[in-house]
């Protein structure tokens, strides 16, 4: 078995310790004779696996008894619609645009209610946070969005909008579990988990109760929150297999010390990385330096030729997707959760090695 250091921004590395374990389970989960994926979603093998797992997201985040934890599918692009579905009672919402995934859900919502952006990088290419401390926050605004880290440009919300009281929404499907939250800042938090936590085909979400209810006129059935609160998140078939795996992550993560102790080590991580790209006469990194992300690291040669050589050596070398996102150019090292310190100590020793041979 050779395995890589894989920096992709998603899916995503996993703990090893969890694929192994997985792995050993494969053909008898815990004596049932059979596999998790064979397994009844109805049964009381499953239903221990999907209760533990929540109890265990509750216990990591300290989500407080008045938000629901809702395991959903379709993306994370599919609750761009459902938010506004759930949420826009006067219809109208304030979205702050620092990137791709933010616009989408922007232009998503435009389709249920007045949805305003607020405020915007896109002048800079995403490359920053905007200021958020005095926005024009819609007075019948039903919330206010974010994308909390832009797993595209590599920045992150350091600090939480001023909402003027309104609600507000985050998707933080690439910075899920990456460091400790105050659940109770935020109306819901939600993210497709093949990021930082799991397989892909698994969203989470985490909605407080009050909000749970009525929806626009026309929602279908699966996109209601309280379709799925009212029934434990198996109102049909759930993505039984990958909830497992996050189960599985959750309690890696319980063992690793929590979020306190995943934070410092995911701050280790890439503190070594920007170190690197803040004396590299070769690299550099693109984003704001208050800004960076600890999760999605975008840097740059300035030379395309020499991007392009760069990820080519890199990935025979075993460092592997690093190639930055196409609407960025250059790199992108994704040093999630699951990254070993390990890996991105071997990725700025290539990096050293590059910069000596081509400078
Ligand atoms: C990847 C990503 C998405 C899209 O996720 P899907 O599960 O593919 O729909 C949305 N938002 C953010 C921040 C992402 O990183």
């Amino acid at each position: 078995m050779s395995r890589v250091y894989n920096f992709s921004a998603g899916p995503a590395v996993l703990p090893e310790e969890v694929l192994i374990e997985a792995a050993n389970e494969m053909l008898d989960y815990k004596g049932t004779g059979m596999s998790v994926m064979e397994m009844s979603h109805r049964s009381a093998a499953y239903q221990a696996i999907i209760d533990e797992a929540e109890a265990d997201l509750r216990e990591l985040m300290h989500i407080p008894e008045n938000y629901k934890v809702l395991f959903l599918q379709g993306g994370a692009s599919q609750q761009f619609a459902a938010v506004p579905m759930n949420l826009m009672k006067n219809k109208v919402a304030d979205y702050i645009i620092t990137g791709v995934w933010a616009k989408k859900a922007w232009q998503e919502a435009k389709l249920y209610g007045k949805a305003n952006a607020i405020a915007s990088s896109e002048d800079k290419t995403y490359t920053y946070i905007p200021d958020c401390s005095d926005l024009p926050i819609s007075e019948d605004a039903d919330y206010v969005y974010i994308c909390e880290n832009n797993t595209i440009y590599g920045t992150k919300f350091k600090a939480l909008p001023n909402t003027k009281g309104k609600d507000l929404v985050a998707d933080v499907s690439s910075c899920f579990l990456s460091e400790p939250v105050d659940v109770s800042k935020y109306a819901v938090i939600y993210g497709g988990v093949q990021k930082n936590i799991g397989p892909a085909g698994v969203v989470i979400a985490i909605v407080r109760e009050d909000l749970i209810g009525d929806c626009l006129p026309g929602t279908p059935t699966m996109l209601k929150w309280k379709t799925q609160a009212d029934n434990g998140s198996m109102y049909n078939t759930p993505p039984a297999y990958g909830i497992y795996i996050c189960g599985k992550v959750f309690k890696w993560l319980k063992k690793m010390g929590g979020l306190e102790a995943i934070a410092a080590h995911n701050e280790r991580k890439a503190k070594l990385l920007y170190d690197f790209l803040d004396q590299s006469e070769l690299f550099h990194g693109t984003v704001r330096k208050e800004d960076r992300s600890l999760m999605n690291v975008p840097f740059v040669t300035g030379n395309k030729e020499l991007d392009a050589k760069f990820v080519k050596e890199a990935d025979a070398a075993g460092l592997k997707n690093l190639k930055g996102h196409r609407s960025v150019g250059g790199m992108r090292a994704s040093i999630y959760n699951a990254m070993p310190y390990e890996g991105v100590e071997a990725l700025v020793a290539f990096m050293k090695k590059f910069e000596e041979e081509n400078k």
